[in-house]
Parts: structure tokens; C-alpha cells; sequence
């Protein structure tokens, strides 16, 4: 993983044993669109702005001025912010993701951001600023950071493993000196409260890019590496690392479970399955209230060929995001754990590779899953909800108070939705409610499908208790839900996030990578977990 700049408050740029190369100043409109200029040391350059048509501190709008140095900083960098009256959180992240761009192409390493330029060009005194800036402050930072991500490329083919067995070893590609970004970012503000109340987003800011990267990189991974006994490992180090209990069911235990369906996925492929539990329980203070359980499941499947059902070729490649649900739930118990929320959260993430071999199993194949009922496979691509319907009736014995699945369960999502959100199906209204607010303070919006019963008649099946498919394309997203719907218990909150939509290829906005995984629905878990 690419090294995320450090970040650091103050109350003054001088005295730094080597002083920034950019100042980075934030710049208003007024209510013409033309610039504020900002107070003291800048005033002259801003205005000198206000003459042409090169800056006109559009909300995202850039300007690097090389060697403009007045005496601060060799180069200064003016951000444009817009009019303070239709200032948004989204659009200062985006102007933070711009910034970032910038920076980077200009090679800056070490730059000091102007936290009361924010507040002096609204005619804001500091004293006053409302919670809402330090709101907005934290969303532009959130937008530098998700923008400082690379994928490493790999120089050294993985030594395969066959069955779950043997090592994979592979090395990256990120020599130290390539330059990829700022190193440093210092925010400077004169006024003490907001430097304190600065520093505790900063450092939550962080966490929430380490953990959104972490997601990134598990995507990204090709799957001749990513296998599920690569992502165990991983998940058992990460997990270590943040103070998370984690265990692993390999295939032998899975079968134990009698997780007839999770493995009939997996009986195609020489690799073996893996199921992770992960387990962060908060320290409880002392008159806290009663913390809750929440229960993410994630879909992991390392490749989908679509097993005999297999796909058409033509992008088959981008089939190793696949685990995409899996890997935005690692994302969000690491940055839940992090932040130190209260309540207690599992993470059960299912790995299998769907191939068509030999014992793959074929349509008309009837399985068996846990919770009892038979399954009649119609479609062996439909096999994500087959691996979750598994593990969705294991999570029930943590006793949570919600379940929530996240995958890349169907292609009709995009169909339906586009990339402008993901869709939600559930069994209770306000959980929904509550992860579309969730989803909302990140813009990582949700949007929900219905789920009625009658849908599940597209289901029926002669020969088991439903099938997995149907054999037309109707309503592909909602059967996938109320087919798990099946495996939940009644009087348990369950809601299913469909990502295929927005897993990967989401770089028609500035903060997500132009292509491959985005990251996107990180942050919203574990921002649900923080408030539940
Ligand atoms: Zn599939």
C-alpha cells in the first residue's frame, strides 16, 4: 500500500525545521462570482486574479503559482471554494481531490494548508466559526486523502496455489524514490479550539483512508494472488493489527457448518474456500449505554467465471472485484475498530473462487444449505447469493441486532441504478433509514428497491425448496435480495447492499481511483457502526 501523506495541526507555519514548498489558501466567490480576496499576505496576488479569466475560485477550480513566493512559501496554491452560501461537503471533497491532483502534478511534498483562509474570506471571525467548517475542513481532507492511493504493480508472479495449499509470495512494484504525492500536509490555524477539535477529524480522516486503501488494494488484487487463503492470511495479520479477534473456517469447518451451498460455489475450483470471522467488541465505559451487535456479511467471491454458467469474455478480468462485498466490510470493521465505536461489530466475509470443472456443480443440481431448505441451482452465475445465504443463517448465532450484507450481486443493479448509488433491500424500515443517513454524510447514497413476497414466486421450483435464478431477466437485483430473504430469521433486521454498481470504475468522481476498486461504502459501514 502507497504511504498516505502525514498530517499535522498548528497554530503557525514558521519555526518548521524545513518550511513547506506550498501554501495552499482557500478562495471564495461572492454573490457576482467574483473573487474575495483573502486578508494579509496573499491579498495582493488573489487580486491581481480578479483581472483575468485564468481563476475565478469556481467551487474546484485550481491555481499554482510556481515561485510566486512573496515571501511565505516558494509556490502558493489557490483553491476555489464558490460562494460560501452553496458550500457543500461533497463539494469541498471534490476540491480537495482537485487540490491533490494538482499538488501531485506539480510535485509538491510538503504543504501548508491555510485553515483560516476558510474563515476569514466569509467575513468569519474564528471565534465564530460554525461546527459546520470543521465539517467542511474534514471533507476537503477526506478528499485529498482518498486521492492518494496507487494500485503497486507486481513484478513477480505468485507461486500458484493448488487446494488452499502451499505459500503465494508475490513483490511489489513502489520504489522508494518515485515521487507519488505530498508527503506532508500542515494545517494552520491561529485560533486553539479549532486546532483541538481539528486534530481529533484529522486523525479519524486518516483511519478512514487506511481503511478505505486497505479495501482498495484487497479488490484490486488479481486473483491468481487474491485467492481466499491469501485473503485469510491477510484478514488474520490486519485483524492483529487493530486489536479485532478473527478466526477462520477453512473448507473441513464449513462443512462441519453443513454449508452445503457455500461449498457447492467452491466445488468447482482447485482452491479452497475460506470463511473469516472477525470480532471487534468495544472496551464498554463505565454508564454506557448497552452496546448493540451488528452483524456485516460479505460476499468474497475471488473470481466469478460464472462456474458452467460461465460469462461472456469480453471484461471477464474485472470478475476478480467480485469480492468486492467482503472487502468493503474488512475496510469497515478496520476503521470501526479504529474509531473506537460502541457497539460491538462481526465481520464474516466469505472467500470462494466460482470455476467450472469437473465437480463444479451444473443447473438442475440441487444443494442443501444450512438453514435446511434445498436449492435448485438454475444459473450457476447466480452463485453470490448462494455463498451469502450460508453464512447470512450463521451470523445469526451472534445474536445481532442487525444484519447487514454488502456484494456484488448483480449486474441489473447497474442497470437499474447506474453508478450514482448503491440499492438497498431489507425486512426493516428504519435500519434502511438509518444507513441511507449513514450513506448520506458521505454522499455515499442509497437507494431503496422493493422487496415484496411476491417476487419470490419467480422462485418456485419443482424440485427444491426455490431456485437461485430465474430464466429471464426481470427484476434480477430484487430476486437476489428476497432469495436471501429466505435465510433470515423472522423478527431479525437484515438489509442487503447491492455494490456491483459502484465497486469499481466510479472515477467520474475526483476522489475514487479513475479505474479499478473506488472504496466506496467504507466509510458509510463504519459510520453506521459509529452511530446504531
Ligand atoms: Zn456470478
Amino acid at each position: 500500500m502507497w504511504k498516505l501523506p502525514s498530517l499535522e495541526t498548528r497554530t503557525a507555519a514558521a519555526g518548521l525545521s524545513s518550511p513547506p514548498d506550498t501554501d495552499l489558501l482557500v478562495i471564495y466567490q461572492d454573490a457576482g462570482k467574483k473573487i474575495i480576496a483573502p486578508q494579509g499576505h496573499y491579498a495582493p496576488l488573489v487580486e491581481r486574479f480578479k483581472k483575468g479569466e485564468a481563476f475565478s475560485a469556481r467551487s474546484g477550480s485550481i491555481q499554482y503559482v510556481r515561485f510566486g513566493a512573496v515571501g511565505k512559501a516558494e509556490n502558493v496554491m489557490l483553491v476555489g471554494f464558490g460562494q460560501a452560501s452553496e458550500l457543500t461537503e461533497e463539494k469541498a471533497r471534490l476540491a480537495g481531490a482537485h487540490a491533490w491532483a494538482k499538488l501531485s502534478f506539480e510535485k509538491a511534498r510538503s504543504v501548508s494548508i491555510d485553515v483560516d483562509s476558510m474563515l476569514e474570506a466569509r467575513g468569519l471571525k474564528a471565534e465564530n466559526a460554525p461546527a459546520g467548517l470543521v465539517r467542511v475542513i474534514r471533507a476537503f481532507t477526506e478528499g485529498l486523502l482518498m486521492s492518494a492511493y496507487k494500485v503497486d504493480k507486481k513484478t513477480q508472479a505468485p507461486v500458484l496455489s493448488k487446494a488452499g495449499k502451499g505459500k503465494v509470495s508475490t513483490k511489489s512494484k513502489s520504489p522508494a524514490h518515485d515521487y507519488f504525492g505530498p508527503e506532508r500536509l500542515i494545517f494552520v490555524t491561529q485560533d486553539k479550539d479549532v486546532k483541538k477539535e481539528l486534530d481529533h477529524e484529522l486523525t479519524q480522516v486518516t483511519s478512514m483512508a487506511e481503511a478505505i486503501n486497505v479495501a482498495r488494494d484487497w479488490s484490486n488484487e488479481p486473483s491468481n494472488i487474491g485467492t481466499p487463503e491469501f485473503y485469510a492470511a491477510e484478514a488474520v495479520r490486519l485483524a492483529r493489527e487493530h486489536g479485532i479477534k478473527c478466526t477462520i473456517l477453512d473448507e473441513k469447518a464449513a462443512a462441519r457448518e453443513k454449508m452445503g451451498l457455500f461449498l457447492g460455489v467452491g466445488a468447482g475450483s482447485e482452491r479452497e474456500g475460506r470463511i473469516v470471522v472477525l470480532d471487534y467488541t468495544p472496551k464498554s465505559a463505565k454508564g454506557a449505554p448497552l452496546s448493540k451487535t451488528i452483524a456485516l456479511v460479505g460476499k468474497g467471491v475471488t473470481f466469478d467465471s460464472g462456474g458452467i454458467s460461465i460469462k461472456p469474455s469480453m471484461r471477464m478480468e474485472d470478475m476478480k472485484h467480485d469480492m468486492t462485498g467482503a472487502s468493503t466490510i474488512m475496510g469497515a470493521i478496520l476503521l470501526a475498530a479504529k474509531w473506537k465505536v460502541p457497539n460491538r461489530v462481526v465481520a464474516i466475509l466469505a472467500f470462494t473462487e466460482n470455476m467450472p470443472d469437473g465437480l463444479a456443480i451444473q443447473p438442475g443440481n440441487v444443494l442443501v444449505s444450512r438453514a435446511g431448505k434445498t436449492v435448485e441451482i438454475i444459473n450457476t452465475d447466480a452463485e453470490g447469493r448462494l455463498v451469502l445465504a450460508d453464512v447470512l443463517d450463521y451470523a445469526h448465532g451472534f445474536s445481532p441486532d442487525a444484519i447487514i450484507d454488502a456484494a456484488t450481486l448483480t449486474g441489473a443493479v447497474t442497470v437499474a441504478l447506474g453508478k450514482h448509488c448503491c440499492a438497498v433491500l431489507g425486512n426493516d424500515e428504519s435500519l434502511i433509514q438509518n444507513l441511507q443517513r449513514a450513506g448520506e454524510m458521505n454522499f455515499e447514497r442509497i437507494w431503496e428497491l422493493p422487496l415484496f413476497d411476491e417476487y419470490f414466486d419467480d422462485l418456485k421450483s419443482d424440485y427444491a425448496d426455490m431456485k437461485n435464478s430465474a430464466n429471464d431477466g426481470y427484476g434480477g437485483t430484487i430476486r437476489g435480495a428476497i432469495f436471501l430473504k429466505q435465510f433470515i430469521k423472522p423478527g431479525v433486521a437484515w438489509a442487503h447492499l447491492d455494490i456491483a454498481g459502484t465497486a469499481y470504475g466510479m472515477g467520474h468522481l475526483a476522489y475514487y481511483p479513475k479505474k479499478g476498486a473506488s472504496g466506496a461504502y467504507v466509510r458509510t459501514l463504519a459510520q453506521f457502526a459509529a452511530d446504531f
